[in-house]
Formats: C-alpha cells, sequence, structure tokens
C-alpha cells in the first residue's frame, strides 16, 4: 500500500527509519535489522541515503530487503549533487524495484561539493519526479524549530508551501525533543494552508555517541529534562539507554494524545530500541487506529 493511503485508513501511522550500511559492508546485519523491526509490525520502513546521491544504490538495495520482509518502503532521494540523468535512474531503478514511495530531499551542503545545475531545492525534485510520470507517492522533510538555513520560520513555512503545492503527499519532520514545538508548528501549518499529514520525528537518545553527534548535527534544541538526563547518565550506558526510551516514549503518549498524524522513530537500526517503545505504545496506536 503506498503511504497516502495509509493514511486514509488510518489515524496515525508508525514507522521506522534505518540507513544502508556501507558499500563494502555485507548486508546480513541490516537484513537481521529489517527482519526485527518487521516484526513489530510498522506501517513502513523508511531508508536513507547520502546527500551525494552516491548512496542511493544502496538505498534501493535495502528498500528492495525491507519490502520482501513484507513491510512498505519508502527512500530517501537526494538532489543536492545530483543531475537530472542520475535522477531518472535512480527512478527508474527503484521502480523497476517495485519501490512507490520516495522521500524526495534536497539534501545537506558539504564543503567543496559541486551543487546541481538542475535541482536547487527539494521542490524541484519533486516536480521532476511528477513530471517523470512513474507512479510514486512523494513525501517531503519539514522543520518544527524551522530549517537552519532559512531566515526565520515564517519564511521556511512559506518555502515548504511551494513543496507542497509540488506534489508531496505527507511530510516527516526533523527530530526535536520539546513536543510544544511540534504542536506550535502544526499551527502554523495549518494557517499556511497545509493540511497534508505531518508525522513526527522522534529521536531516542540512548547511546553516548548519538548525544553528541545528534545534538550538533540535527541543531535541535535540547529542554532542561534532557539536558538533566543527559548529565546525569552520560557514562552509564545502561542508565542511558533506559532514560533515551522512556523521554521518547513520553514524547509519543503526548504526541499520539494531541492526535499527531504519526510517529517516525529514527532507530539508527537498533532493533531493540525500536522493540522496546513500541512494546511501551502498542495499546496507545491500537485504541487511536481502532475502527
Ligand atoms: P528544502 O525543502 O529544499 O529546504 C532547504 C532550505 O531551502 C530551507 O531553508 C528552505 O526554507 C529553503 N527553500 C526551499 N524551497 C525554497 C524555494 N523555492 N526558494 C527559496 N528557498 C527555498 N539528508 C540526507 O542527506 N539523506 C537523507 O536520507 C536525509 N533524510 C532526511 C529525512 C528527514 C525526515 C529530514 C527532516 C531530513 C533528512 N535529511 C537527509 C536532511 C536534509 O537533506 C537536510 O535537512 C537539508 O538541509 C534540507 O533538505 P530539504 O529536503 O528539507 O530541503
Amino acid at each position: 500500500m503506498i503511504i497516502s493511503e495509509a493514511f486514509e485508513s488510518k489515524k496515525a501511522l508508525y514507522s521506522f527509519e534505518i540507513f544502508p550500511p556501507k558499500p563494502t559492508a555485507d548486508l546480513s546485519a541490516v537484513r537481521g535489522t529489517i527482519e526485527q523491526l518487521a516484526a513489530l509490525s510498522p506501517d513502513y520502513i523508511s531508508v536513507t541515503c547520502g546527500a551525494g546521491g552516491s548512496g542511493n544504490a544502496r538505498t534501493a538495495e535495502i528498500a528492495c530487503l525491507v519490502k520482501k520482509c513484507g513491510v512498505e518502503p519508502l527512500a530517501h532521494l537526494t538532489c543536492i549533487n545530483a543531475s537530472k540523468e542520475s535522477i531518472s535512474r535512480s527512478l527508474s531503478e527503484l521502480s523497476v524495484s517495485g519501490i512507490r514511495n520516495i522521500l524526495a530531499l534536497r539534501g545537506d551542503r558539504a564543503e567543496g561539493a559541486r551543487e546541481s545545475e538542475d535541482f536547487r531545492h527539494a521542490s524541484d525534485l519533486v516536480c521532476f519526479i511528477k513530471k517523470s510520470g512513474l507512479p510514486f507517492d512523494v513525501a517531503g522533510a519539514c522543520y518544527p524549530e524551522g530549517h537552519p538555513e532559512a531566515p526565520d520560520i515564517l519564511t521556511d513555512i512559506r518555502n515548504l508551501k511551494k513543496k507542497v503545492d509540488a506534489g508531496v503527499t505527507h511530510l516527516n519532520t526533523q527530530l526535536f525533543f520539546d513536543n510544544e514545538d511540534f504542536f506550535r508548528f502544526s499551527d502554523m501549518l495549518a494557517l499556511a494552508g497545509i493540511d497534508v499529514p505531518v508525522q513526527a520525528g522522534i529521536m531516542p537518545l540512548v547511546k553516548k555517541s548519538h548525544v553528541d553527534r545528534i545534538i550538533s548535527l540535527s541543531g535541535a534544541k535540547i529542554p532542561a529534562k534532557i539536558s538533566r538526563m543527559i548529565s546525569k547518565f552520560y557514562d552509564k550506558p545502561d542508565a542511558l539507554m533506559e532514560a533515551g526510551i522512556a523521554y521518547a516514549t513520553s514524547q509519543i503518549i503526548d504526541l499520539l494524545s494531541a492526535g499527531a498524524r504519526g510517529v517516525h522513530l529514527y532507530v539508527m537500526n537498533n532493533a531493540y530500541v525500536a522493540e522496546k517503545i513500541t512494546a511501551n505504545v502498542s495499546h496507545i496506536l491500537g485504541e487511536i487506529n481502532k475502527k
């Protein structure tokens, strides 16, 4: 089922994001992870790709593995360093592999990398996919705290509207740790006339390596509750794991209680974390999606 159809039949979707292994690594570890995630019956699993588009081939390969495990895949596709020809090749490959859902992204700027003359914004990629005539359902990214390059959140939302108008059928948010940012953002989207479903991106902070990397890369605001948790348990792996899972769980319960159209878990290929969080919210999801 394509993801926009799933949104028509359910009040809230629940999904995971994974990343492909390095090009030289074999697939057994990620295959095992996908099997464990598939057993949790998510609505879909998304597969990231490299900003240069270099990882797009592996993305298609892993998306196929997701499909073989009986779960709908959502393949990420970036365009910042891509040409029309290379994107056409990626689209053909995804289409031939039976992938029907694409998350269309610009990708992050890399220092020294030559940027595309064909695609400046994700909305250009969305238009290109739509014009290809291939039957893809296209999702896009959005930023409850504003995209770091945008001068302000209202400008960012005006730009987001162009992406949605180009043909995006649902949005996945950047990770955030303060639900109030998501609620405020949702109100602003409604005022801007953006009415596609928005899934909240939740990153469980369960490892010290995540804490360092994710916080600096995403630029997400860190609420005092999280700062206290990190400073107390930074060097205590078991305690940080437990606290990170509990924090993410409470964020998800609050979001679903407030009517969010779904949650997308950034599980960093860690099936254990996905299992624990899913066990914590499965009855809540069942109740919300009861027919
Ligand atoms: P855009 O929608 O193009 O927005 C980027 C900036 O340009 C914003 O500031 C926006 O306001 C501005 N803008 C947009 N359109 C216009 C316009 N028409 N005129 C003027 N300004 C405009 N990166 C990866 O490399 N691989 C991944 O797999 C990946 N997955 C992601 C998944 C999610 C859910 C999210 C939230 C991000 C992901 N990223 C990934 C990171 C993403 O590529 C970066 O955040 C990137 O900087 C922006 O991508 P975008 O698609 O949101 O870009």
